[in-house]
């Protein structure tokens, strides 16, 4: 951490109680399922997994979690992630699509995201074996891919965004000046805002989503650019958070945005059109995921 930027109170984690919440975290241990929730230590494993009504209450709405697949090793190493790096990764397991499925319909959450390292080592990235496994999950639960760039593979995405999933969500992470300190550089903002710009094309009505990490010492002229650049891709969802430094090896944080401020580009956000703006100091890109399509885009 920059020795010179204090952590504020307001990033404190609370412990997560709750039925809902309770029954999830029993069940999982049977499944052999690892989700992102658990293995990353997400704040808000609470208000997701509960469905709303905050970190201790009880919601209403629908469940939320992140699985992660294709394995725990990146083929790529962007600076603001921990996720383990190789070249040559282990191969996807064949049997992860069907065994992932059945795990998630008899555990519970009604709303799933799936999530992967990039596997620039597999001739599609991966965009197969990520079909197969929405293939397999749906009709049952709503699914939502984050997805690679498949490094610009327009096939690839074609493939995924025709899967019969809900929600296609691809990061830009950043503003365009800061891309290349941020991530790896076979990443980039034109190529990310191609990948959505072509999911969206691929089928009539499709919902897609990105984020931004804030923090990084972007200025708000550039954020108010990128939203623009995504709305300009007809991007529905936006997500917006902290950028917190996982280990001393990583980038240092620049700034602890305020919630005031996440409030006012929540607002921004709308303001340009986006159907719905997730905004605060926690919130990560799968953050109330399902609750908030549901409020917004379903009902
Ligand atoms: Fe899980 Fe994502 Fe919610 Fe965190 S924000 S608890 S990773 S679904
Ligand atoms: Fe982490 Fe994704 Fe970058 Fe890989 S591509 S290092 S998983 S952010």
């Amino acid at each position: 951490r920059d020795p010179n930027v204090k952590k504020p109170g307001w990033l404190r984690q609370r412990a997560p109680q709750g039925e809902k919440y309770s029954r999830l975290h029993d069940s999982l241990a049977e499944l052999k399922l690892n989700t992102v929730c658990v293995e990353a230590q997400c704040p808000n494993i609470g208000e997701c997994w509960n469905g709303g009504g905050g970190a201790g209450g009880e919601g209403d709405g629908i469940a939320t979690a992140t699985i992660m697949l294709l394995g725990d090793t990146c083929t790529r190493g962007c600076r603001f992630c921990a996720v383990k790096t190789s070249r040559n990764p282990a191969p996807p397991d064949p049997m992860e699509p069907q065994n992932t499925a059945r795990a998630i319909a008899s555990w519970g959450v009604e709303y799933i995201v799936l999530t992967s390292v990039d596997r620039d080592d597999l001739p599609d990235g991966g965009s197969d074996h990520f079909a197969q496994t929405v293939k397999a999950i749906k009709p049952e639960i709503l699914v939502e891919c984050l997805t690679s760039d498949f490094r610009g593979d327009l096939e690839a995405v074609s493939n995924l965004a025709t899967s019969g999933l809900d929600v296609f969500a691809h990061n830009i992470e950043t503003v365009k000046r800061l891309q290349r300190i941020v991530r790896d550089p076979r990443a980039g903002y034109e190529q990310s805002l191609s990948v959505l710009k072509h999911a969206k094309q691929c089928k009539p009505g499709m919902v897609t989503k990105s984020s931004i990490m804030l923090g990084l010492g972007e200025s708000d002229e550039e954020i108010e650019k990128t939203m623009m650049d995504l709305r300009a891709m007809d991007v529905d969802i936006l997500t917006l958070g902290q950028y917190l430094q996982p280990t001393p090896l990583h980038l240092t944080v620049k700034e602890y945005v305020s919630p005031e401020k996440f409030a006012f580009w929540k607002e921004y956000g709308e303001q340009l059109g986006f159907r719905y703006v997730a905004s605060g100091p926690l919130v990560r890109s799968s953050y109330r995921a399902g609750e908030l399509f549901v409020q917004n885009l379903v009902r």
